[in-house]
This record gives structure tokens, C-alpha cells and sequence, in this order.
């Protein structure tokens, strides 16, 4: 059995990486977390993706076995069911499953900073504005560039990537090894708008998550402990560039999204829309997930994939608990453990990109139909 002495350097401080040092912490590894932005504990916005998230019941589970399942769930607002929005206004509920069972929504950065204090209660070294710029896996060296663009050289025994989509980790790995890579940008991309309170309350019934399905584009709304809603309209690229001046803006909801108008407000709606770029959705596979003994990938780093199935945070949490297990059944040998991760892993969290990208036509269009009303057995949004 290999001692718990070795030292593995995490790439990556968001929601994964910093899960990810919860558990190996535990496990008596000497974890150091180096991440690339500032420290978001000390700022009040944070630049990047979706404000909110649903959790569900993958991403609890390893929440769970890290002690921090009450504290992130007290934090959350449950969703029993989905509320349809039709064009004519009207609503309607497609629940989730049986009455007890629902999903949270979660504010993502909250997430991630209880996930960092427990890191650091932990007793991880956690290193901010350190941007990985190579590693060389056969020595365990990592070089990493600060904010005065100094470098700093580290050796360790277990270098994992949790640096996101456009992970640096893997670029390196690609050219160690044979390492098979798909990325694929789906024509749509996204805006968030927000929903405020109305008389310091929520606007819409709150336990649901909200969808406008309107076939080629849709909007959803997640609702948040301040009262707001997170709302997400999800459209092609060229709609959003159809979209030239501030009457186009408005004209298109009121033609689509009549009933959220009044929710966000017109002014908002012209303003978010016109000065907010959209964001473009990639999903990522690849094969293998590690190279030699001493690296590794994990979370988006080695399967983004769409949001509309709910899942990528999820399957980067359950990715925790896989590697947990194997360094149980392989007593903490990276030898072994390294190609049992690829090897369990990769089968899974290829078919959960491929379901995501399924349910990126599901949930705007198929919500419309009686087939789907039939079905309700979707784990996610
Ligand atoms: P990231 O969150 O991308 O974190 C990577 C970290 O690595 C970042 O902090 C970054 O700064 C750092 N980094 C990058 N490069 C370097 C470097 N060179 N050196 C050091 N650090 C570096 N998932 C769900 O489960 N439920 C949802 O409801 C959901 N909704 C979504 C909605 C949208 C619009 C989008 C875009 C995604 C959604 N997801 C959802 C997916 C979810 O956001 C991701 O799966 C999740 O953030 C992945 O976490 P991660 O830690 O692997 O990567």
C-alpha cells in the first residue's frame, strides 16, 4: 500500500477540484490546490458560467461523503417538478418523479466557497492566481505562472487536472499520449437575465424549475435564496445576432416569452440583452483520462458536456466518489488506480455527455408533447 504521505497537486478551484481535495484530504494525501483566478471568497461577482445550478442526487451523495450535504442543501431550494410555460401563458407542472423526490438549486458560487473553507479546515495548501502553464507527469513536476508572472516550479507524486473545459492539464497530456479528443460547439449558445422579487417575494411559484420550450430555443428559471430567479434563455447564435436593436429585443419576447416580460421587466430585458454577449455551450470527450502513474482529469477537464440534462457538476461530484472507491480497492496505488479510473469512468461519463446532448432537443421541444408527458423519467431539468 502506498503511504498517505504523497503530496498530489490538484489543478483547478472550482466546484470539482475543490470537492475533489475534500476527498483526498480525508484519505491522509498532503493535497495543495492551485487555481488560476483570485480567490472568489474575497470578491463579490465572480466572471464565468451560470450563476445557479441544479444539484441532484449524484452530486448530494458526494457533498455527503464529505460532511457537507446539510450544509449545501440548507442552502438550496428544493424543485419538485418543472412549471411549463406555454405561449398563451398558461403553466403547467410536469413533476420529477414521485411526490418526495426533487432536485436543488444551488448558487454556484456558494457552492464553491463552502467547498473551498472545508478544503482549507481540511488542511490543503490552496494557491490562488497560479495558472498551470506544463507539466512533465514522468518527473511529477509542475510549473505553474503567478500573477507577476513569476513561476514557480512544484514536484509531487499525483497531478490531477480539475481546470474546466479548456483544461491545460489535458493539452499537456496530448502530448504525452495517445489521447483521443472530440469537442463539438452545438449552434446555440446562452444569456442569463434575472427575474427580481415582486413585493419581496418570489415572482413565480418557487419550487419548480421553469421552462419556456418554444421548439428551436427555450428559457428556463431557477429560483435563488434571495428571492430572485436565475433565467437562462438558451438560442442559437444567429437568433442572438438577428437581434440588432433594442426594439428587435423586445419584439422577439413579446412574440415568444410573452409572460416573462412582465417578470423581468422591459428595460431589463432590452439592457441584459443588448449589452451581454452570448456564451457558447462545447461538449468535450476524450480518451484516456490519465497517462503514466502521476496523471490524471477529472470533472469538465475530461467530459463537458451540454448543461440541458443538469449534470456536469454531478458527474464531476460522482467522479469524486469513483476515484475514492478505487483508491479503497487499490489501497491509495496509483499504479493501478490511474487506468481503473479510465477504464470505470469513461463508459459512464460518455453516455451522460450523450444524454445531455439528447436532452438538448428534449427539453425545448419534446416538453411539448403528450409522448413526453407519458415519459417523466428524466433524472435532471
Ligand atoms: P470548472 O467549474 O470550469 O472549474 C475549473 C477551474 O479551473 C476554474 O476555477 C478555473 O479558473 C481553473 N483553471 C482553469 N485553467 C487553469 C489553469 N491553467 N491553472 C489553474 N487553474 C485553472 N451542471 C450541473 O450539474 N447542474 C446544472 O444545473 C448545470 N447548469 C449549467 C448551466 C450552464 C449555463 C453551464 C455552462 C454549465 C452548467 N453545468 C451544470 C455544468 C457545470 O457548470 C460544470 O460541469 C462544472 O462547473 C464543472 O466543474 P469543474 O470544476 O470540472 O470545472
Amino acid at each position: 500500500m502506498a503511504t498517505t504521505g504523497q503530496e498530489i497537486v490538484i489543478v483547478g478551484g472550482g466546484l470539482v477540484g475543490a470537492l475533489n481535495a475534500c476527498f483526498l484530504a480525508q484519505r491522509g494525501f498532503k493535497v495543495s490546490l492551485y487555481e488560476m483566478r483570485a480567490d472568489i471568497r474575497t470578491q463579490l461577482h465572480v466572471k464565468g458560467r451560470s450563476i445557479n445550478l441544479a444539484l441532484s442526487r449524484r452530486g448530494r451523495e458526494a457533498l455527503k461523503m464529505v460532511g457537507l450535504e446539510d450544509m449545501v442543501v440548507e442552502n438550496g431550494i428544493p424543485m419538485h417538478a418543472r412549471m411549463i410555460h406555454d405561449l398563451d401563458g398558461t403553466r403547467r407542472p410536469i413533476p420529477y418523479g414521485e411526490k418526495h423526490q426533487y432536485i436543488m438549486s444551488v448558487d454556484r458560487k456558494h457552492l464553491n466557497e463552502v467547498l473551498l473553507n472545508a478544503a482549507e479546515q481540511k488542511g490543503i495548501k490552496l494557491l490562488f492566481e497560479h495558472k498551470l502553464i506544463r507539466c512533465d507527469f514522468d518527473r511529477g513536476m509542475v510549473i505553474f505562472e503567478r500573477a507577476d508572472e513569476s513561476q514557480v516550479t512544484v514536484s509531487c507524486d499525483l497531478i490531477i487536472g480539475c481546470d474546466g473545459a479548456f483544461s491545460a492539464v489535458r493539452n499537456q497530456m496530448m502530448k504525452r499520449t495517445r489521447l483521443d479528443y472530440q469537442q463539438e460547439y452545438i449552434p446555440h449558445g446562452y444569456v442569463e437575465l434575472t427575474i427580481h422579487p415582486k413585493q419581496n417575494q418570489f415572482a413565480m411559484e418557487v419550487n419548480y424549475l421553469h421552462i419556456w420550450p418554444r421548439n428551436e430555443f427555450m428559457m428556463i428559471a431557477l429560483p435563488n435564496q434571495d428571492k430572485t430567479y436565475t433565467t437562462t434563455l438558451f438560442m442559437p447564435f444567429k437568433n442572438f445576432e438577428s437581434l440588432k436593436t433594442k426594439d428587435d429585443i423586445i419584439e422577439f419576447f413579446q412574440k415568444y416569452f410573452p409572460d416573462s416580460i412582465p417578470l423581468l421587466e422591459e428595460e431589463n430585458i432590452k439592457e441584459t440583452m443588448s449589452s451581454t454577449p452570448a456564451q457558447p455551450l462545447i461538449s468535450i470527450k476524450c480518451h484516456p483520462y490519465h497517462v503514466g502513474t502521476k496523471g490524471l482529469i477529472m470533472g469538465d477537464a475530461a467530459h463537458a458536456m451540454v448543461p440541458f440534462y443538469g449534470q456536469g457538476m454531478n458527474a464531476g461530484f460522482e467522479d469524486c466518489i469513483v476515484l475514492d472507491e478505487l483508491m479503497d480497492e487499490y489501497k491509495n496505488d496509483f499504479t493501478k488506480v490511474l487506468p481503473a479510473y479510465t477504464e470505470k469512468r469513461h463508459v459512464d461519463a460518455t453516455a451522460i455527455c450523450e444524454l445531455a446532448m439528447y436532452n438538448y432537443i428534449e427539453m425545448r421541444s419534446s416538453v411539448n408533447s403528450k409522448l413526453f408527458l407519458l415519459r417523466k423519467k428524466l433524472d435532471n431539468f
